[in-house]
């Protein structure tokens, strides 16, 4: 990618971008309302409301004591009916699920939650995910506020902000209230009606997203951490911590070698080769970063800039949204690596710095 130093800025790139993906959704095929997956595992496919994502996997889990859910849709009326129609293929009803794992914050994920405590059930994430989807989901929108200035000073131009803000909110209308949360730590076991599976902290995609490894039968309930077709959008937001991209690429380099027979992931179908699809994942971020650096080039670019260099094509704010925040997120990893800086002005503008001669990835010479 090094050779394009130097060149007009033109497309790198002609992938689009979507809520969760950056690269287009694959997973639109028809299937059964739910299928058997694994033993005493279901998956549910859960229709979606959002351009190039149209599936999120709930995956029902058949406990000696009880039923549980791992992830909960976005609350549509169709959403709804496919959920319901899912559980009545296993023969119970919303009432009948005893407890709900929510790997993540994430509107498709946390959606239907709050029905499903309503019915009766205990609704679970990882602690400190909670308090970050109240943030994020409160009615005061403090932080899509945040974001919204965020964003300008990267360089967004201010109606497609106003767009995304109001497209954040409509979403956020989709997301039920939680009465109650119980919250588990990193490592804690987690009891699915008597399977006993293990919490694992999966940051990247959001700063507390948490997987849940069944450690006996080898199975991995992989959230948006890990998915067969589409690579997890990573985004850099004020309220981030640090650096979202290498909480992510550690994140994964740790599960990696984890004795997982069976990843059942929330969006595409389940598969076996983790190893390979995190091999996969890495060497994608790593050509990323190297296109991120060939697009700062030997001028100060603003992050919007170069985000539209990366993503060409981008249909709907939430496009925008998300190409702005990946960029930002791998322009974020660069600085902490020395390669890139930030320079403060109204919008910020970058710039590669001595170090970054050649692959972000070489090894020093
Ligand atoms: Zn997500
Ligand atoms: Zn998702």
């Amino acid at each position: 990618m090094s050779a394009l130093r130097g060149l007009h800025p033109r497309p790198l790139d002609e992938r689009a971008v979507g809520f969760h993906c950056t690269e287009h959704d694959l997973s639109r095929s028809s299937r059964p309302l739910s299928d058997l997956v694994a033993p005493g595992i279901r998956r549910i496919a859960i229709p979606l409301p959002i351009r190039g994502l149209s599936i999120v996997n709930a995956y029902l889990v058949e406990g000696a004591h009880g039923w549980s859910l791992i992830d909960a849709g976005m609350h549509t009326a169709e959403a709804e009916q496919a959920l319901r129609a899912g559980l009545a293929d296993a023969g119970i009803g919303l009432e009948d699920v005893t407890r709900v794992f929510v790997t993540h914050l994430h509107p498709d994920h946390m959606g239907m939650a709050g029905t499903l405590e309503r019915a009766g059930a205990d609704v679970l994430m990882h602690t400190p995910e909670i308090a970050a989807a109240r943030r994020v989901w409160s009615k005061g929108h403090e932080m899509i506020d945040a974001s919204y200035e965020w964003f300008v000073r990267h360089g967004m131009p201010r109606d497609i902000d106003e767009g995304m803000r109001q497209a954040w909110i409509a979403m956020g209308a989709r997301v039920d209230d939680l009465d109650h949360v119980s919250g588990v730590d990193d490592g804690e076991s987690v009891d699915l009606g008597g399977r006993a599976t293990r919490l694992r902290w999966t940051p990247g995609h959001t700063d507390y997203h948490a997987v849940l490894i069944d450690e006996r039968d080898g199975v991995l309930f992989s959230g948006d951490h890990v998915l067969p077709r589409i690579t997890s959008n990573i985004g850099l937001y004020p309220s981030s911590r640090d650096d979202p991209l290498g909480d992510f690429l550690g994140a994964l380099a740790r599960l990696r070698d984890l004795p997982v027979k069976r990843v059942l992931p929330a969006h595409g179908d389940p598969f076996d080769d983790l190893a390979g699809r995190i091999d996969e994942l890495l060497a994608h971020h790593a050509a990323r970063l190297d296109a991120t650096i060939a697009a700062v080039g030997e001028s100060e670019r603003d992050a919007y800039t170069i985000a539209r260099m990366l993503f060409p094509v981008l249909r709907s704010p939430h496009e925008e949204r998300f190409a702005l925040a990946e960029t930002l997120a791998h322009l974020r990893h660069l600085e902490r690596k020395g390669r890139v800086r930030e320079i403060d002005g109204s919008p910020a503008q970058w710039s590669v710095t001595h170090a970054a001669q050649g692959s972000v990835i070489a090894p020093a010479p």
